[in-house]
């Protein structure tokens, strides 16, 4: 593991993904910025409810969106039915905290809001920041139903936490949490209005409060991305887990020329609450997908089992690297650093999708383009994380290698990873993209 010097190139490669990761402050908001960048690099929009004419999937650029879930693909000339898939598949989701359907409330003069702990997040580090919201909401806009993005920058909420004064021992026994207790922000002063909450939201839609229907809608750092460190070698961002890999993904097909080779990406919504949903890695989305640019090519079931059997899918998501305060916590023979390159990422219980035919398979393609690899194995006393390769693994039956970029601090609503490492994932997708 050497690190790789970060270079002007690098850093430039690490602000368009700071950029896209502050334009993402929700899934939804990720799976816009992306298609706007697909639809920008000629991929044309497929509707879900609409026949895929055979026009719109044969050879070409499509793609489709999910909510908060997108798949795109990339079919060269000439590629058969049956050709092999090269997938890339990432999440658009990260742990957050997120308002509840009837969130009015406060306590002593404060107006608070009722928010639900979205995910495995690292509760501690929402507390004192400054937080905006960002979702989609459901309007009912003339007689119609509609979804509008919302995205608010201003500083609205904060998570105070208790002073030390009434907390004495807290550095010690270490900060205690309760999600029901001590998670609501406090976003005003005074006497709490019913339905205070929905009127706000129809105010920044320009809409009398009775259009608002409902609200996907979760809390947001306000202070946006960086490069970080005195080399600037670093980048400290919220949701580098995973929109870090989406962006590598999207980047990495628009520039991939799969040539006898399907080349296809899928960012998956849920990921970080198990994927079960109508748009996560467990749903029929993906698959569903796959199989209508088969058949609309002119194949059939077997064109499809034959195109999944020859096909290779990398997951990416984010890795561990290894934590120079608590470096006992990680294997001594599987050190992680950043900016020495993608991860691959191994458990024997299937924890990650990796087997050593899909390593290899992943292994040749950042040879080609001179990308270094690390190898992460979790302490075999501590229990493993898991991500969307083995669900997507056990869904198509396809084999599959996890990877990521190496990074400290997942899950908090600030992480850290190198500035290098983002534009060597991106490098590595692209060449097993072009297969
Ligand atoms: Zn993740």
């Amino acid at each position: 593991m050497v690190a790789v010097p970060t270079t002007e190139a690098e850093r430039a490669a690490a602000r368009r993904l700071i950029e896209y990761i502050d334009a993402s402050p929700s899934p939804y908001h990720a799976v816009a910025g992306a298609s706007a960048r697909l639809t920008g690099a000629g991929f044309v929009p497929v509707d879900l409810a609409d026949a895929f004419p055979t026009g719109s999937s044969g050879p070409g650029r499509h793609l489709v969106v999910a909510e908060g879930s997108l798949v795109a693909w990339s079919v060269p000339e000439g590629a058969a039915p049956h050709a092999p898939i090269r997938l890339v598949v990432a999440h658009t989701d990260s742990p957050n905290l997120r308002v509840k359907p009837h969130p009015d409330k406060g306590t002593a003069g404060w107006r608070q809001l009722g928010v639900e702990v979205y995910g495995a997040a690292l509760l501690s580090t929402w507390l004192d920041r400054d937080l905006g919201l960002s979702g989609r909401v459901a309007v009912a806009c003339d007689g119609r139903a509609e979804v509008r993005l919302v995205r608010v920058d201003r500083p609205l909420l904060r998570v105070p936490q208790l002073a030390i004064h009434l907390d004495r021992d807290v550095n010690e026994r270490g900060l205690v949490l309760n999600r029901a207790q001590h998670l609501a922000p406090v976003w005003g002063v005074g006497l709490v209005e019913p339905e205070d909450f929905r009127r706000f939201l129809a105010g920044e839609l320009e809409l009398a409060p009775g259009a608002v229907r409902g609200w996907d809608v979760m809390a947001h750092d306000l202070a946006g991305g960086t490069l970080l460190g005195a080399d600037e070698s670093m980048v400290s961002s919220p949701r580098i887990d995973n929109l870090l890999s989406c962006h590598a993904a999207v980047d990495a097909l628009v520039d991939a020329e799969p040539d006898g080779t399907v080349a296809a990406i899928c960012l998956f919504d849920h990921e970080e609450v198990g994927s079960t949903s109508s748009t996560g890695a467990l749903a029929a989305l993906l698959p569903s997908v796959l199989e209508r640019l088969v058949l609309a090519r002119g194949g059939d079931r077997e064109a499809l089992h034959r195109a999944l059997a020859g096909g290779v899918c990398v997951s990416a998501d984010g890795a561990h690297a290894t934590h120079p305060n608590y470096a006992d916590r990680h294997d001594p023979e599987h050190q992680v650093a950043v900016n020495a390159g993608p991860v691959l990422k191994y458990n024997a219980n299937q924890r990650y999708a990796t087997h050593a035919p899909s390593a290899a398979v992943f292994e040749a393609a950042c040879e080609r383009v001179g990308v270094p690899l690390q190898r992460f194995v979790v302490r075999s006393d501590l229990p493993c994380g898991s991500t969307v390769g083995p669900l997507t693994a056990a869904g198509l039956g396809i084999a599959t290698v996890d990877v990521g970029v190496a990074q400290l601090a997942m899950h908090s609503a600030r992480e850290l990873c190198g500035a290098t490492d983002p534009g060597l994932l991106t490098r590595a997708l692209r060449s097993f993209l072009t297969g």
